[in-house]
């Protein structure tokens, strides 16, 4: 579900024309949906509300400061993976004590900064990471509040890159070893161990490996009470699936029903790290066609994004529909699928100008007829899309715009030449 829709002709964003939006900044462009963002935030705090459950907006998912005052305001907390995502979190005026600090590889710096913002807390990854947060806690007089992460051993048959709570993954503990861990880490004196964490991988669409991951949880968190340890909160983790699809992901009642059930009198508060959900459907990006080549039996559309734009598609053979953001009459989708059921389609791969044959963004894809000048509207560009841009090639990164109603602003502008080799002292 998303507010880029089809009105005579014209794909808008809410109340704004895209055609519009491309005149005024230039292609490519990413274009968010303010109630986009707002309507998957809302559905799954509602959704979750039975537990009150602190919902904890994944920053990595798409960064941008004003995306995360946009929640700040809805009332996310955040889940971060880096130091930068804490010192945009702080800028967004995001409350720290609402704060998840995870990721297998945190720095003394990064620790040390956590730990004097008063993050809510950590999530921790190794016994070794456990020590060392300890460690620079006491040294700063403090003591911080951890998540051990859990790896359960569930496969969410997702892209193996975005699989991570299977066992010989780099992330958490096996939950084996997760009493051990506790009988050896639970009274640190720069720690304080206050529960267990999840994830389980992204872009799942499916509830059964939240049901059987949750259901090994409980039995573990039962475990650890008979034993004496205190365990006050639980994070479910992120993971719940965006529609790159019509109609293929789950909603948020669809995800919470089971879930809630099984929490609901269990003593725990419940934390959960939604990324994706909330910002992949809020977005497209905007491009240009540059070119259409013939070559063989094959056609290439060259637009003016690649890869470096959006690199899903090379690095996970992800699908994002492509359709024109002007189509000519009769070529009006009625959904978003690899498959649209239309006469007069041509079969083409979307390209763009970087120097790999991995940069695409579709392939074998359905399209209207497409020419130099039309503009193209990547969908599901929300999450992971501007987050993982690069400069490759000594492209510039493309600016962000933000709709809300009928009012648009640019949270990001393009960037300049002067850019590319500032840091190149
Ligand atoms: C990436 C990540 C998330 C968010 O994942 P989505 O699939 O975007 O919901 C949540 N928690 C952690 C620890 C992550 O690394």
């Amino acid at each position: 579900m998303d507010y880029f829709n089809y009105q005579s002709g014209q794909l808008y964003c809410e109340g704004v024309r895209l055609d519009a939006i491309a005149a005024s900044h230039g292609t490519p462009a990413y274009v968010y949906s303010s109630a986009t963002f707002l309507h998957h935030y809302q559905q799954l705090a509602r959704a979750f509300a039975p537990l009150e459950a602190l919902i904890c907006y994944s920053v990595k998912t798409n960064s941008n400061k004003h995306i995360l005052r946009l929640l700040e305001q809805a009332g996310a907390g955040f889940d971060i993976v880096s130091g930068g995502e804490l010192f945009r979190v702080l800028q967004a005026g995001g409350d720290p004590a609402k704060v998840a600090f995870a990721g297998v590889g945190k720095t003394d710096q990064e620790i040390s900064e956590a730990i004097e913002a008063g993050i809510g807390f950590f999530t921790l990854e190794s016994a070794e990471e456990a020590e060392n947060i300890s460690r620079l806690a006491e040294g700063l007089g403090r003591k911080v509040a951890a998540t051990l992460r859990v790896n359960p051993d569930v496969d969410p048959k997702t892209h193996k890159y975005i699989t991570t709570g299977k066992k010989l993954t780099k992330f958490g503990v096996d939950i084996e070893e997760a009493v051990a861990f506790f009988e050896k880490y639970s009274d640190l004196p720069g720690l304080n161990l206050v529960g267990l964490h999840m994830h389980i991988g992204s872009q799942i669409t499916t509830i059964n490996p939240y049901v059987t991951a949750l259901k090994k949880m409980l039995g573990l968190i039962q475990t650890l009470r008979s034993r004496g340890y205190k365990i006050e909160w639980l994070d479910l983790g992120g993971g719940f699936g965006a529609d790159y699809q019509s109609d293929t992901a789950p909603l948020a009642p669809d995800y919470a029903t089971a879930l809630v059930e099984m929490l609901a009198g269990q003593d725990l508060r419940i934390a959960m790290e939604p990324g994706r959900f909330i910002s992949g459907n809020a977005g497209v990006l905007l491009t240009r066609v540059l070119y259409v080549k013939q070559s063989g039996p094959r056609r290439f559309v060259i637009v003016d994004a690649a890869m470096n734009d959006l690199i899903r598609p090379a690095l996970y053979d992800a699908f994002h529909f492509i359709w024109p953001v002007q189509p000519a009459e009769g070529f009006v989708p009625t959904e978003r699928t690899s498959e649209p059921a239309m006469d007069g389609l041509i079969k083409a791969d979307v390209v763009g100008g970087i120097c790999e044959s991995g940069d695409f963004l579709a392939k074998d894809r359905l399209l209207p007829p497409v020419r130099r000048g039309d503009l193209l509207a990547v969908f599901t560009a929300g999450a992971y899309s501007f987050s993982m841009a690069s400069q490759y090639n000594s492209r510039l990164r493309a600016p962000e715009v933000l709709v809300n109603g009928s009012e648009q602003k640019l949270i990001r502008r393009r960037e300049t030449y002067s850019d590319l080799t500032a840091g190149e002292q």
